[in-house]
């Protein structure tokens, strides 16, 4: 996945792509970056895509509709009745510019899917559905998972053309929300996981994403190899480290050290768990970048405590 550098101040809209998924014609596919939008919420130029309470709606609808035309995602679709399909995304729009309709989910860490085609009710009604991923085969449908930290994990079937765009956090993650989406594939397209191709979008990494020990023990009990997912780290104490005595004085013997902190492998987790679900390992392709460690270039949940926007991860299908 293409990678930005770091130190020079990045002003216009940046999408990063996935190489071997860039490599097919009938695809749409992005994931979107802070960079190069209307926002002043958390920064300036922001393209906060999600509609928070700190942004303004209209921002939002701005950046939206730059990001779609950024990824080529216009022009009509006979298979789609742009004209019944409110207005998510689709303000903001230049004259003569037809945007495709974006399908968002109300995302609750869950492992609920669920398969969209032109005549679904959101699109129908503009009420946002519950749920954490989203697949179709019908082109001309633009299927957006929003993060600041989770990772959104796009899969697809060049086979039948079809594709599913998923939300993983640890939640999902334990949930099993990607090999459920190969499986959910499967059942409405007849996909084999051996030909989906799958790709992890930028979210906060191993470096940053320091956990509870019952997020442990919930992998454990899920997976034979949660043990290789997470890393202790001894707590480094520069105080302790230049007083020693005076801490092997205060406290009882047996109680010197600190409790180790540690840290989930989410993009690991979410990789074995499509090895295990029988994608092939060479078709999966991961972002190096941690949202935490490049709050410059994405927005991070934990990196800004909270006040942050949203990106979005998209797939969708061209028509004829
Ligand atoms: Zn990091």
């Amino acid at each position: 996945m293409k990678t930005q550098t770091r130190g020079k101040k990045i002003t216009e809209l940046n999408v990063l792509r996935a190489r071997h998924l860039t490599a097919l014609p009938w695809l749409v596919h992005g994931f979107s970056t802070r960079t190069g939008g209307f926002s002043s919420a958390y920064g300036k130029s922001d393209l906060n895509l999600g509609f928070t309470s700190d942004d303004a709606r209209s921002a939002v609808e701005r950046n939206r509709a730059a990001f779609l035309r950024a990824l080529g995602a216009t022009g009509r679709n006979r298979l789609v009745k742009h004209s019944k399909i409110p207005a998510s995304g689709q303000t903001g729009q230049k004259r003569g510019t037809l945007l495709w309709p974006l399908v968002t989910l109300r995302q609750v860490h869950s492992d609920i899917i669920h398969c969209v085609d032109s005549a679904s009710g959101e699109l129908q009604t503009g009420d946002l559905q519950t749920g954490d991923g989203l697949i179709t085969a019908t082109p001309g449908l633009l299927l957006a998972i929003q993060t600041a930290d989770c990772l959104p994990v796009i899969l697809v079937d060049p086979k039948h053309r079809a594709i599913g765009v998923f939300h993983a956090g640890w939640r999902g993650t334990v949930q099993r929300i990607v090999e459920k989406g190969v499986g959910e594939m499967r059942r409405h397209f007849g996909s084999g996981p051996r030909d989906l191709r799958a790709a992890i979008g930028p979210g906060v990494h191993e470096c940053c994403y320091e956990v509870g020990e019952e997020v442990r023990t919930k992998f454990e009990s899920q997976f034979p190899y949660a043990a290789e997912l997470f890393r202790e780290v001894k707590e480094s104490d520069p105080v302790r480290e230049k007083y020693p005595l005076l801490f092997l004085t205060a406290r009882a013997p047996g109680h010197g050290e600190l409790p180790p902190k540690l840290f989930l492998d989410l993009v690991e987790a979410n990789r074995r768990q499509l090895v295990s679900s029988g994608v092939p390992a060479k078709n999966i392709d991961a972002s190096p970048l941690c949202t935490n460690c490049r709050v410059d270039l994405l927005f991070s949940y934990r990196g800004e405590k909270g006040k942050t926007g949203r990106m979005m991860a998209v797939t969708g299908i061209r028509g004829d």
